[in-house]
């Protein structure tokens, strides 16, 4: 593209977990056998979640929720790579180009350290983008609030896309 313009986009997801044996939470398309489970119409992959409502955010074309109701059936118990790939469709459509991913997950529980790698590569893989672009972080919130009691788990998500100008 040559006369492009970069622009980036914003995403926030968390959801509630409960105690489950045996428990699994999907992060990044990944899942990590824990205690616990998420409660979701979804997969519950927050991380995804975040990822989508970014890309959404990037190109104004709304939110999650408007292009995958939780009130419709399709997508109960859907893998949230479905989402990832209805909107690169839409980039296709518009022409923009995935630029780079910053993500950050935000738990006490699971640890995230040895899934980043792995956590990276399925990002790779379902947006085509060079790991070089990808970044995934972690973080906790020093046991505060809902996130720090294990109730929930959450992620943040940037990205940065070009469109034609
Ligand atoms: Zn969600």
């Amino acid at each position: 593209m040559n006369d492009s313009i970069t622009v980036s986009g914003l995403g926030f997801d968390a959801h509630a977990l409960k105690k489950s044996s045996p428990g699994s939470i999907i992060l990044c398309a990944h899942p990590i056998a824990c205690e616990y489970g998420v409660i979701a119409h979804s997969d519950g992959d927050v991380a995804l979640h975040a990822l989508a409502d970014a890309m959404l955010g990037a190109i104004a074309a709304g939110d999650i929720g408007e292009h995958f109701s939780p009130t419709d059936d399709r997508w109960k118990d859907a893998a949230s790579t479905l989402f990832i790939e209805h909107i690169l469709r839409l980039y296709e459509f518009k022409n923009a180009a995935l630029v780079n991913i910053d993500l950050t997950i935000i738990c006490e529980e699971p640890k995230i350290s040895p899934h980043k790698t792995v956590m990276k590569k399925n990002l790779s893989r379902i947006t085509q983008l060079p790991l070089e672009r990808i970044n995934v972080k972690a973080t906790t919130t020093e046991q505060l609030g809902f996130l720090g009691r294990k109730e929930g788990v959450a992620a943040q998500a940037i990205v940065t896309v070009k469109l034609p100008s």
